[in-house]
């Protein structure tokens, strides 16, 4: 059996070091079915949901992280949103097409990734990582080693079903064994983008760890949620300002969003966006969701 939509966590009982694997499937073929996109883009967005599902995990808060990159490359942009409830959403844009091998930076035509993470009510966090190496595993290491944060290295796999990842990290404490976190990492480094997405977790680290004594926890779901609501399109809407809406209701009489995320769609009319100005907490009369 494979491992469907679940994250395991996993300790190397003799050395201070973690790990996380990570398996989406319903929830990833939902997201890329959405997408709308095919090839590098797919996988692109296949390896930040994995990635943002592993990063959610190791930052024991009660809210999310996303990854971000935007820029003016054939792959203008790409979200990915993980929370601390296990949900992940995400989406890519593709303008053009792409020829060839390329690097990150290139393909984004940009230099950066912009990590958020919210936690609460507090403000939220941003850290902004360069965009190099091949691909997103590498940029992300590049991070943490910046970010004077713990050794964290990743495997990123995708295919059209499945998109799986797995994340070691070195803990602050002491070990006997100095190299047991090189030797470690040089294992992983050897995994397989094919027995990322098809073994079983307990298969996987057993072929690859077989001298190293594991234990693997009980695993969690993971499923796709969007968090949009009536409520956040219209504190989106009075964020805008009555100016920016009138100038809107002239043109058309109604405003629809679409969350690009879960393409629901809201619609408010003219009654709704007066209602929306005069009285800020009113609720629209007939927005609807899709
Ligand atoms: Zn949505």
């Amino acid at each position: 059996m494979k491992n469907p939509d679940h994250m395991h966590r996993f300790l190397f009982e003799e050395h201070p070091i973690r790990g996380q694997h990570v398996s989406l499937d319903a929830s990833w073929q939902q997201i890329a079915n959405q997408s709308g996109v095919k090839g590098i883009a797919l996988i692109l967005l296949g390896h930040a949901l994995a990635a943002a599902a592993l990063l959610v995990e190791t930052l024991k808060i009660d809210g999310s992280i996303s990854l971000q990159i935007r820029g003016t490359g054939a792959i203008h942009l790409l979200v990915v949103e993980a929370t601390s409830s296990h949900t992940i959403r995400g989406i890519v844009r593709q303008s053009r097409e792409l020829d060839n091998q390329k690097s990150l930076s290139e393909i984004f035509e940009s230099d950066k990734l912009v990590i958020t993470i919210k936690n609460g009510r507090a403000k939220p966090n941003q850290g902004i990582v360069p965009l190099s190496g091949d691909n997103l595993a590498e940029a992300l290491q590049v991070y943490f080693d910046q970010s004077e944060q713990l050794p964290t290295r990743f495997s990123l796999a995708c295919n059209e079903e499945i998109a799986s990842g797995m994340m070691l990290q070195k803990l602050p404490e002491d070990s006997h064994d100095a190299d047991a976190w090189d030797r470690i990492t040089l294992l992983a480094a050897t995994t397989q983008p094919e027995e990322l997405l098809s073994l079983p977790v307990g298969q996987l680290l057993g072929r690859l760890f077989h001298q190293e004594s594991l234990r693997i926890f009980d695993p969690d779901p993971v499923e796709f949620y969007c968090s949009c609501s009536v409520e956040r399109t219209r504190d989106m809407l009075l964020s805008l300002g009555k100016a920016e809406i009138d100038t809107i209701i002239e043109e058309q009489d109604e405003v629809s969003i679409t969350c690009e995320f879960c393409n629901s769609q809201y619609h408010f009319d003219k009654i709704d966006l007066e209602a929306l100005f005069n009285d800020g907490d009113a609720t629209p009369i007939s927005p609807t969701r899709h």
